[in-house]
């Protein structure tokens, strides 16, 4: 729907967010920074163009990571509670949304599978996703 509007709060309800349509790309990522970053067997991230997340409240609440070791890796999370948030990438264009950090359902599913050379062997996986060897691109 061009007209997508999702809301978002961390666990605490202390951040909120509202990211509208298009939505760039929608997929799960099984990389060890993601593992650490989420603590679970992959991320699931909603891509967005930075003009299309709107702060509601508590964006002064949050923390932002910029792993030094990667070249574009990062987290944000919410002070208060430690749960993730969106966060702009490194380069400046792309607002990526930890998809459980949305209140609403987004009208797509979750499009690939990136990182798959690297999952933990735990991690879940019981559909037919196309897979990433490493980044999705
Ligand atoms: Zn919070
Ligand atoms: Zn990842």
């Amino acid at each position: 729907m061009a007209d997508e509007v999702l809301n978002g709060s961390c666990l605490c309800g202390a951040v909120r967010y509202r990211v509208r349509a298009p939505f760039i790309r929608f997929a799960h990522c099984h990389c060890s920074r993601c593992r650490k970053a989420t603590g679970s067997g992959h991320a699931t991230n909603l891509v967005v163009a930075p003009a299309n997340l709107e702060w509601i409240e508590g964006r002064s609440k949050t923390q932002r990571f910029d792993l030094p070791s990667a070249k574009s890796f990062s987290t944000a999370v919410c002070r208060a509670c430690g749960s993730p948030v969106p966060r702009l990438s490194r380069d400046g264009q792309r607002v990526i949304v930890p998809a459980g950090s949305l209140d609403d359902v987004p009208s797509i599913k979750p499009a690939a599978r990136g990182y798959w050379d690297s999952r933990a062997p735990w991690s879940c996986s019981g559909d037919d996703l196309p897979r990433f060897p490493e980044s999705i691109g």
